[in-house]
């Protein structure tokens, strides 16, 4: 880690450690201070390049990635909601197919199958995991079910195992949802590589973000990754060859060269956020009904969030909120209650673990950044809340 990240962080910490400092949710000024010169020096090298849309930053990045992840291929997109549309349709997401995914997530994970053309089926989650139980998925697939999209959520990786086992007996695909997952692992094994396609958003909050939007599909088979980049240009095969109808979905060469400097960042990030869950786990043991997040045993879990669950849940947010400390909630109403999804019929109590959890999850502070002694001031106002 350079000197003056270092600098910056001892700074921190001690303002922090004042007690009277706001603590916010995210940092991201402080994630990008260290890094500010090489930023700098890429946005001019993108300048004088004046490429700006795909080009060799975009190609280096996509093998870097790919890399990363271990898969043949990378393909960057727009967005983790473009990752999402095209995947599916590059595994024949069409009219008629139905594709079954949880309702505990962010609605870019159903728009994607809506968009691509199919049908939602939700099941519950498991409520250790906060991810898709794989018990219920059996029972849920029928005659038009095509695939399977279990997301990563938290940073936590979905128990795989026993879906791509079904998948395979059952003749379904599965799509790794990986947005919140980026260096996660399950089984020794980075998510995003273990379905038969895997995506990633770079919106600037998540684990690896660019400055602006960016996305990626990364995955082995060269038929499924050429029909995701047909999807990003227009359902072009080469210039002005439309196989079908695409979108406008590519990924933006300045977002490409920013990336490419933050992800060798990566796995250090990643380890700060864990440090900083252990931290928390220390200070927040035995506290009231407060629930903390279950580290899986098949992988190493990268902290997007640090979603704890309380039966208080609005009562202790609004007391943090009062002492300056931010937090968040994902998601406060589950997708099979929102309008959006009124057409599908459910109505509460049909997914018992999922809206039990909705109503109960907080995120605490969480980013690589966050000092020992602001993790120790929001445990102590927690502690607090449940003493008082
Ligand atoms: C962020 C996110 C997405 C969408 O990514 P964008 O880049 O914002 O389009 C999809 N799924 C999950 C679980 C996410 O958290």
């Amino acid at each position: 880690m350079p000197e003056r990240v270092k600098a910056i962080d001892e700074a921190r910490a001690g303002r922090a450690g004042t007690g009277s400092e706001p603590i916010p949710f995210l940092d991201l000024v402080a994630s990008h201070q260290g890094l500010e010169d090489d930023l700098v020096a890429a946005f001019r090298r993108a300048l004088h390049a004046a490429q700006f849309v795909g080009g060799p930053e975009v190609d280096a990045f996509e093998r870097e990635f790919a890399a990363t992840c271990g898969t043949a291929a990378c393909v960057g997109v727009n967005s983790g909601t473009d990752a999402l549309r095209f995947a599916c349709t590059a595994l024949g997401v069409r009219p008629g197919a139905e594709v079954i995914t949880v309702a505990h997530t962010f609605i870019a994970t159903t728009e994607a199958i809506t968009q691509a053309g199919g049908a939602i089926r939700f099941v519950d989650i498991d409520e250790r995991t906060m991810t898709i139980d794989p018990a219920l998925v059996e029972a849920a697939v029928g005659p038009r079910t095509v695939g399977i999209v279990p997301v990563h959520l938290y940073g936590h990786a979905a128990d795989l195992d026993p879906l791509l086992a079904l998948a395979r007996r059952r003749g379904l695909w599965v799509l790794e949802d990986a947005a919140q997952a980026h260096g996660a692992t399950y089984r020794g094994r980075p998510v995003g590589a273990l379905g038969s396609l895997g995506c990633f958003s770079f919106y600037p909050g998540k684990n690896l973000g660019s400055l602006g939007e960016g996305g990626a599909v990364v995955g082995a088979d060269p038929g499924l990754l050429a029909i995701v980049r047909q999807q990003r240009e227009h359902g072009q095969s080469s210039k002005y060859v439309h196989e079908t109808e695409g979108f406008n979905g590519r990924l933006h060469a300045i977002q490409a060269a920013f990336l490419r400097i933050k992800l060798p960042h990566l796995p250090v990030w990643n380890t700060a956020r864990r440090r900083v869950a252990a931290w928390y786990r220390d200070a927040l043991a035995r506290v009231g009904d407060l629930a903390l997040p279950t580290e899986p045993l098949y992988g190493e879990h990268v902290y997007h969030l640090f979603v704890v669950r309380t039966a208080r849940r609005d009562a202790l947010r609004d007391q943090l909120a009062a002492q300056g400390i931010a937090t968040g909630v994902h998601y406060p109403t589950p997708l099979h209650l929102q309008r959006a999804y009124a057409r599908l019929g459910l109505t509460a109590g049909s997914l018992p673990v999922t809206e039990r959890v909705a109503s109960s999850c907080l995120s605490l502070p969480m980013f690589p950044e966050l000092s020992q002694s602001s993790v120790g001031r929001v445990a102590d106002a927690i502690r607090e809340f449940f003493d008082g």
